[in-house]
């Protein structure tokens, strides 16, 4: 069954009237029609017209639904998984402020003096000691190959 909104073009009627009517299926909305069965409630006058209507409303904003249900779904599992990162990376800054400390307890700090102070030790030309300071990605490349054993961690800032 479809239902119509149909409306009165009658003179008779006051303002296009209109009223809705059920019919089979399209054919049989054109069949009345073309038999002049399809009469306006009021005034009963036969110039009715159909007007345009939007087929399967209810279907359709059903479906609507169910696209949100499943959107919500995927953005709360979204949510979740942003959430697992951020909790990871905070675990991660956590663990690298408390390596941080660890460095700066049990070694001194020697700025741009790493890369030298490091070699200097690995050639045994000054006293081995535990050091941190500043190196460029290739200065700890190039201290690896030679064998000295430099680990270049992310300087995390200090959790205030
Ligand atoms: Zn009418």
């Amino acid at each position: 069954m479809i239902k119509y909104k149909l409306r009165c073009k009658s003179i008779y009627c006051s303002k296009e009237n209109e009223f809705e009517a059920w019919f089979q299926n399209i054919e049989s909305y054109e069949k009345q029609k073309k038999l002049g069965l399809l009469s306006c409630p009021t005034c009963g006058g036969e110039d009715v017209i159909k007007l345009l209507t939007t087929p399967n409303l209810n279907k359709l904003s059903n479906g609507d639904l169910d696209n949100n249900k499943e959107q919500n779904k995927l953005d709360v599992s979204k949510k979740t998984q942003d959430l697992q990162q951020k909790l990871d990376l905070k675990n991660i800054t956590a663990f690298l402020r408390t390596f941080k400390k660890e460095v700066q307890k049990n070694s001194t700090y020697v700025g741009n003096e790493f890369v030298k102070q490091a070699r200097s030790m690995n050639q045994g030309k000054i006293k081995e000691k535990p050091i941190h300071g500043h190196g460029t990605q290739k200065d700890i490349e190039e201290l690896q190959e030679e064998g000295i054993n430099v680990l270049n961690i992310p300087w995390v800032a200090d959790d205030h």
